[in-house]
């Protein structure tokens, strides 16, 4: 397996399970297939609503915690100094577990910005105190990030954002690359791309991706979880089918051709498929995250 060094020097397994609609009753099952598989680091959030079964899958897999990397992230209600060092006992409490390996704001408020920045100099404050390991973000564009550069101490170790081979962020990708932030490809096999309506976009389909699965002799989800880890990029495939979940671990026995690579670079379309970064508000997406 491969691992990252983060921008503090902390070590990551570059390959993660998420856990993104993984619903709760199926969450320590995936877990465990995961855990099984090889898998050393799970993508979770307070507003996933399981931090306490993948909590507890890890708990009762019989391999060390200190060996497992958790990472979670901070839903934009509990943003605010206090707000979001009370979000990250919540998240501690329900995962069972002193520290986080990771912990991520999960949206930027661009229309509450200084909330925003109020809830990193909470993060701040935790890798300070030892009770998290390292801290980043989600979904920061170019302008949420520089101007997080220009007020936070600690650089984000990671912005976790969508990549996949139709929607790549090169610009938001080449200022982390810049400034030391790992990207960390969010839907990496395209996943929100399966449910967009009325037309056929799927990854999984695309021409291009399949002859080169098939050159390779490995699947469209494999070839593409491979061009991310070639390109330097942490990945967090989610599945819930143990046969799955085994497959998007199996990456680590072939290599990418410059071309192939290049191949894929080519298939972006620049179309967004999750929400626009500056729709995210508090009237529109926020929701309480429940006490542990
Ligand atoms: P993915 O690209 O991981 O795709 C997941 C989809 O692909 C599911 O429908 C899954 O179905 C299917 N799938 C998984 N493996 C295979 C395979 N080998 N062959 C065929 N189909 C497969 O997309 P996600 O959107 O789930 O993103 C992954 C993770 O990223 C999330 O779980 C979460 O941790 C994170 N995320 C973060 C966001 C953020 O805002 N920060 C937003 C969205 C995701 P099935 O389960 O049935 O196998």
């Amino acid at each position: 397996m491969d691992h990252l060094t983060l921008n503090n020097g902390v070590e990551m397994p570059a390959l993660g399970l998420g856990v993104f609609q993984t619903p709760p009753e199926e969450t320590r099952a995936a877990v465990q297939a995961a855990l099984e598989a090889g898998y050393r680091h799970i993508d979770t959030a307070a507003a996933y609503g399981n931090e306490r079964e993948v909590g507890e899958a890890i708990a009762g897999s019989g391999v060390d915690r200190s060996e497992v990397f958790i990472e979670t992230k901070i839903w934009i209600s509990d943003y605010g100094y206090d707000e979001t060092l009370h979000g990250f006992e919540k998240s501690a409490a329900k995962l069972g577990v002193d520290q986080i390996d990771l912990l991520i704001l999960h949206q930027a408020l661009p229309s509450e910005f200084e909330k925003t920045l109020d809830a990193y100099r909470a993060l701040e404050t935790l890798l300070e105190q030892g009770k998290v390991r390292a801290i980043g973000v989600s979904n920061f564009m170019v302008d949420h990030l520089t101007t997080l550069l220009d007020k936070a101490s600690v650089a984000p170790a990671v912005n976790q954002i969508e990549v996949h081979p139709y929607f790549q962020q090169r610009e938001v990708q080449a200022l982390g690359a810049k400034r030391g932030i790992l990207t960390q490809a969010w839907s990496p096999i395209g996943g929100i791309t399966f449910y967009r309506e009325g037309e056929h976009t799927s990854t999984l389909q695309d021409p291009t991706i399949v002859a080169i699965a098939e050159a390779h002799s490995k699947s469209p989800a494999q070839v593409m979880l491979r061009w991310h880890l070639q390109q330097g990029r942490s990945v967090i495939p989610k599945s819930t089918k143990a046969h799955r979940i085994a497959e998007n671990f199996d990456v680590f026995d072939f290599e990418l051709t410059a071309d192939e690579l290049a191949a894929i670079d080519a298939l972006d379309t620049g179309k967004r498929g999750g929400p626009e970064p500056t729709d995210i508000t508090l009237e529109n997406f926020g929701r309480p995250i429940p006490e542990a």
